[in-house]
C-alpha cells in the first residue's frame, strides 16, 4: 500500500536519511526503534512531506502521492495529507473550543462536511477512544492522554488510510501512555496501516507485525518483533537493546 523507494534527505548538506526503501502492506503496523538522531522523525515527516525528501519516491497505492518529488503541489499535499494521518508527542489542540469541535472542525474546512456530520462523526470517534463524556469540555481540562486521545480521534476523523505515530506517549507519565496504547492497539486490530516510532518496546514487541531498527539514517535491521527483539543479527541492534531493555 505504502512504498518508500531510496529515500534520502540532507539537511544543509548533512545526510539525515540515506537509501531507505520499505513496503509497507495494508494493515500492517509497522514499529521504528533507534538512537536519537537515528532520523526516525524525519523519515515519518517525509512520508506526508512535513519534510521534503532530497530524493526518492513516495507511492501509495502504486502511485506515486506527488509528481515532482522537490515541488509537491498544494492540491497534492492536500490529497496526502486526507489520506495520511499524523499524531505528534504534542498534541496541538485548540485550546479555546470544546473538544467535540476540535475534532469536528478540521472535517469541515478539509471534508466540507456540514456541522452536523462532523460533529457526528466526531462523538462516535470520541466514544471509540472512551472519551465520550468530555465532548463539551475544553481540551485544558482533559489529562494528557486524553489529549492525546482526542488528536488521535481527530486525526482519525479525516478517514485516513494511513496513520504515522510519532512517539505518541513520550510526552505523558506511564499509566496515561498507556491509556494511548491500548487505543493504538484497538486500531491496529481494525486493520489501520501504522507507522509507529516508539520508545515503547514492549508496544513494539507486542503490536508491531513488523520492527524496524534504524541508526545513522539508515534501515540497519528489519523483521518480525520476536526475531529483531529475540535475536537480532545486526551487532548495533543488540547494542541498542542491551541499553534500552
Ligand atoms: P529522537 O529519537 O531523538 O526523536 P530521531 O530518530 O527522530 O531522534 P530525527 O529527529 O529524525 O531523529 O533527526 C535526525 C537528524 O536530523 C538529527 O541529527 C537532527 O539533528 C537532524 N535534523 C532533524 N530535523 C532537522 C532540521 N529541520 N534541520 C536540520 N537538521 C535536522
Ligand atoms: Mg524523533
Amino acid at each position: 500500500q505504502l512504498q518508500l523507494k531510496d529515500i534520502h534527505k540532507e539537511f544543509n548538506g548533512n545526510t539525515v536519511l540515506s537509501d531507505i526503501s520499505l513496503d509497507v502492506n495494508a494493515g500492517e503496523v509497522v514499529a521504528f526503534i533507534g538512537p536519537s538522531g537515528a532520523g526516525k522523525s524525519t523519515l515519518l515527516r517525509c512520508v506526508n512531506y512535513l519534510e521534503t525528501p532530497s530524493s526518492g519516491e513516495l507511492l501509495i497505492d502504486g502511485k506515486p502521492t506527488v509528481k515532482i518529488a522537490s515541488k509537491p503541489t498544494r492540491n497534492e499535499l492536500m490529497n496526502l495529507r486526507r489520506q495520511v494521518g499524523m499524531v505528534f508527542q504534542s498534541f496541538n489542540l485548540f485550546p479555546h473550543i470544546s473538544v467535540l469541535r476540535n475534532v469536528a472542525l478540521p472535517q469541515e474546512r478539509v471534508l466540507g462536511r456540514s456541522r452536523k456530520e462532523a460533529e457526528e462523526r466526531a462523538m462516535e470517534l470520541l466514544t471509540r477512544v472512551g472519551l465520550g463524556d468530555k465532548a463539551d469540555a475544553r481540551p485544558s481540562k482533559c489529562s494528557g492522554g486524553q489529549q492525546q486521545r482526542i488528536a488521535i480521534a481527530r486525526a482519525l476523523a479525516l478517514d485516513p488510510e494511513i496513520m504515522l505515530f510519532d512517539e505518541p506517549t513520550s510526552a505523558l507519565d506511564p499509566e496515561l501512555g498507556g491509556e494511548v496504547l491500548a487505543v493504538m492497539q484497538e486500531l491496529a486490530a481494525t486493520g489501520m496501516t501504522m507507522l509507529v516510532v516508539t520508545h515503547e518496546m514492549s508496544f513494539a514487541r507486542r503490536v508491531s507485525d513488523r520492527t524496524v531498527f534504524m541508526a545513522d539514517g539508515r534501515i540497519v535491521e528489519q523483521g518480525a518483533p520476536e526475531q529483531v527483539f529475540g535475536a537480532p543479527r545486526e551487532a548495533r541492534t543488540k547494542k541498542f537493546l542491551e541499553a534500552v531493555l
